[in-house]
C-alpha cells in the first residue's frame, strides 16, 4: 500500500503546503481519503490520482482545514464521471454539513447549472454522498479495509467531535490522530502500528509563547509529547504532519501572524528543533511530512 500526503499544513493557506489530507492507496488501486483541507483535490490530481476514483472520505472532524475541499473534490469527481455516491464518514454534523452543500445548499447555482448537461444527469448520485457519521469504535469497513476511531481531545466534545483513527490494510496497521492534544485514546488507536501519522503542529518555542499570551495551547501536541506518544504505543514509524506555519517564510504569513505567533522566531531552521524534541522520547524511523510525500508500507 502506498500512502500520500496530499496536505501537511493547518489552519492558515500556507503558499507552502496545503492543509489536511492523507490518501491511502491500497496495492489493488482502491482510494482511502482521510481529511479534505483546502488545497487536497489539487495535489490529488498533482499526485496522477483523479478525484473521481477516491469513492471514501473520513472526516476527523469538521473544522475548516479538514473540510474546506470537500466541495471541490466532489464537484470534480462528478465532472470527471464518478460512478456511484462517494461515502463519507465523520463525526455528528457531517450529514449536516454534506446536505448543505450541493442541491438546496451553498452550491446550489452551480449545482444547478452543471446538471443541465445530459452527462451530469447520468451521475447526479456523485453529488450525494452516502453519510455515515462515526462514534466510537468500527466506523467502516469493507473487504479491504478496517476502521476503527476514537475520540482525541482537540476541542470540548459537545462543541465539536474530533477522531482519531486506526486503519487496518493488507496486514499492515496504520493510525492518523487528526487534530488532538496528547491523549490516551490515540496511544491505543496507534498501538503497534506499522505507521502512525501524528499532527505535530507548534514547536515547544510556541507552545511557550502561546502560553505566556492566552493564545490557547490545549488542542495540539508538542513535538516532545509527540515522541513520548509514538515510544508508548510502541510504533514502528513515525510521520509528523499538520505543521502550524511555524517555519514559514511568506511575508503574508509573517504579518498576519503577529496576534498569534513570535513572529521573530519564524523559520524553517524550527524543524530541527521539531525532530530534536520528538527524538527525547522516540528513537524509531520518523518522517517530516511534506505535501506529495509518499511512504511504501
Ligand atoms: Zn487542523
Amino acid at each position: 500500500m502506498r500512502i500520500t500526503m496530499l496536505g501537511t499544513g493547518a489552519a492558515f493557506p500556507d503558499p507552502d503546503r496545503a492543509q489536511s489530507g492523507i490518501l491511502l492507496t491500497l496495492t489493488n488501486g482502491r482510494h482511502y481519503l482521510f481529511d479534505c483541507g483546502a488545497g487536497v483535490t489539487h495535489n490529488m490530481v498533482r499526485a496522477n490520482v483523479n478525484p473521481a476514483d477516491v469513492p471514501f472520505v473520513y472526516l476527523t472532524h469538521l473544522h475548516h482545514d479538514h473540510i474546506c475541499d470537500f466541495p471541490l473534490f466532489a464537484i470534480t469527481g462528478w465532472m470527471w464521471s464518478r460512478q456511484g455516491s462517494p461515502v463519507v464518514v465523520g463525526p455528528k454534523g457531517t450529514r449536516h454539513f454534506c446536505e448543505h452543500l450541493f442541491e438546496g445548499g451553498a452550491f446550489h447555482a452551480d449545482f444547478a447549472a452543471r446538471s443541465h448537461y445530459p452527462a451530469r444527469q447520468k451521475n447526479l448520485e456523485a453529488m450525494r454522498p452516502q453519510v455515515r457519521e462515526c462514534s466510537p469504535g468500527l466506523a467502516y469497513e469493507d473487504e479491504y479495509v478496517r476502521i476503527t476511531c476514537d475520540w482525541v481531545e482537540h476541542i470540548p466534545r459537545e462543541i465539536s467531535e474530533c477522531f482519531g483513527v486506526r486503519v487496518e490494510a493488507e496486514g499492515k496497521v496504520l493510525a492518523f490522530s487528526g487534530d488532538t492534544a496528547p491523549c490516551d485514546a490515540m496511544v491505543e488507536l496507534a498501538r503497534g502500528a506499522d505507521v502512525l501519522l501524528h499532527e505535530c503542529t507548534f514547536p515547544e518555542v510556541f507552545i511557550e509563547h502561546r502560553k505566556k499570551t492566552g493564545v490557547g495551547i490545549f488542542a495540539h501536541t508538542s513535538p516532545t509529547d509527540l515522541g513520548m506518544i509514538a515510544k508508548r504505543a510502541d510504533v514502528k514509524s513515525l510521520v509528523a504532519t499538520h505543521f502550524g506555519h511555524f517555519e514559514s517564510t511568506s511575508p503574508v504569513i509573517k504579518r498576519a501572524a503577529t496576534a498569534h505567533f513570535p513572529v521573530e522566531l519564524m523559520g524553517p531552521h524550527l524543524m530541527d528543533d521539531v525532530v530534536r524534541d520528538v527524538r527525547k522520547h522516540y528513537s524509531g524511523p520518523l518522517h517530516i511530512a511534506h505535501d506529495l510525500m509518499r511512504i511504501e508500507l
